[in-house]
């Protein structure tokens, strides 16, 4: 759909800049349920808000769900054997903590899974507001983190309103926005493939915006000073809303030091999100949360969505409880990735500095030969992504299969 200029403008009630920020009246509200006939393409998705916009959101949705596994699906190069080894996506390879397995088996054999999981999910709510010091109000549950983006996504796109984010970087977000009839504004990363900021910030202009910054990115795996980036948020926050999404930040060295969930604390006008995806090794069970105001976090509630499965919230749960588990994964993944980033400087391939599951290194040729050539020998690595065509990503995955991905590489 095309914005309208009342919509570029922000002059729509309850859809303007600051739409996250508490006290600013958020799409669906009273005022824009009052919407009768869908006229314009602005009332158009006044309409779809009052009437239908969470069953369009969640159609598109399940479409996009997974997005990562099917963007990568996408661009498997044509059948050449089995894959021995699938780095095309950012998992933890070594699997969830003996705790959270013991609790989804002890679920199924139960005989659990046949209820609604209600209960669970308010203590796995009490247990994350604990860890991240903040109430239960500040967190919206999703079916992995990216429902809370593609929510965000979708309610700043409903608005006619645009995300500013680095390229390349994790689309999830601006995708959902910009098939809501949103403007997606892309700033392209720095020499050193972090996001630049200065210039993602002279970007904002100071309608209905949303800035997104995954620390680490994806694919650089690249992290932002946490000084720097607290200043950024204070300042950027006060225009627009800030989203923050730290999917991979249990892996970076310094973690205290640089998880910024603590800001939403100062009501600043910020969305984190993390995931039990990654470090968890949780990634088939779906399960992510944001953290946020507790009045965006109720306009994110409506969007509906975060039907989570009884085997992924008690998961999620004994996960958190295992206090040991992330310092052992982090150990493991940090240890593999280190092996692939000493190859890289073997073979004279640059990479970026990562802090992530990941490594983003040039090729030296056209990405989509080394992406086949990799493929010939058992081993998937991701797709590419422009612009730069002749940089490739790979996953950290079980000691067997960098093992084969290594001797490919030489190769
Ligand atoms: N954020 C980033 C930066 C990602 O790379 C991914 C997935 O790869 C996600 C969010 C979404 O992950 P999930 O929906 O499994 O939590």
């Amino acid at each position: 759909p095309k914005r309208s200029r009342e919509a570029a403008e922000g002059k729509t009630p309850g859809l303007r800049a600051g739409a996250c920020r508490p006290g600013v009246r958020a799409a669906g509200s009273a005022a824009v349920r009052s919407v009768k006939t869908p006229t314009s393409p602005l009332s158009r998705r006044q309409w779809l808000l009052s009437s239908g916009a969470t069953l369009a959101g969640l159609a598109l949705s399940s479409r996009l769900l997974n997005f990562e596994a099917q963007a990568q699906q996408a661009a498997e190069p044509a059948a050449s054997g089995p894959v021995r080894a699938r780095l095309s996506l950012n998992e933890n390879p070594f699997g969830p903590s003996p705790a959270a397995l013991q609790a989804m088996t002890a679920c199924l054999a139960s005989g659990q899974a046949c209820r609604y999981p209600f209960g669970e999910a308010t203590e796995l709510v009490a247990l994350i507001a604990k860890k991240e010091g903040v109430t239960p109000e500040h967190i919206v549950l999703g079916a992995g983190s990216g429902e809370l983006l593609e929510k965000v996504g979708l309610h700043f796109g409903l608005a006619g309103g645009e995300v500013i984010h680095a390229t390349p970087g994790y689309v999830q977000l601006p995708r959902m926005l910009e098939a809501m009839g949103g403007r997606v504004v892309p700033v392209p990363v720095n020499a050193r493939l972090e996001h630049d900021l200065d210039a993602m910030a002279a970007k904002v202009s100071g309608r209905n915006s949303v800035v997104y910054i995954a620390n680490p990115n994806n694919p650089t795996g690249t992290v932002i000073e946490p000084g720097r980036l607290a200043d950024f948020v204070r300042e950027v926050s006060k225009r627009t809303c800030v989203f923050l999404d730290e999917a991979y930040l249990d892996i970076a060295d310094r973690y205290a030091e640089r998880t910024l969930v603590g800001l939403v604390n100062e009501e600043r006008n910020l969305v984190v999100a993390r995931t039990f995806s990654k470090i968890h090794g949780l990634a088939g069970l779906r399960i992510g949360y944001a953290v946020t105001s507790p009045k965006f976090a109720a306009v994110l509630r409506r969007y509906g969505g975060a039907s989570l499965s009884f085997p992924g919230i008690v998961a999620a749960t004994a996960s958190l409880r295992d206090t040991g588990f992330i310092a052992a994964a982090r150990g493991k993944i940090v240890a593999e990735r280190e092996q692939f980033t000493a190859l890289l400087r073997e073979l004279g391939r640059p990479s970026a500095e990562s802090q992530a599951n990941f490594v983003f290194f040039q090729t030296g040729r056209p990405h989509a030969e080394v992406q086949a050539a990799m493929r010939r020998e058992g081993v998937a690595i991701a797709r590419t992504f422009p612009p730069l065509t002749d940089w490739a990503r790979i996953s950290v995955g079980t000691p067997e299969e960098n093992a084969l991905a290594r001797a490919a590489l030489r190769k």
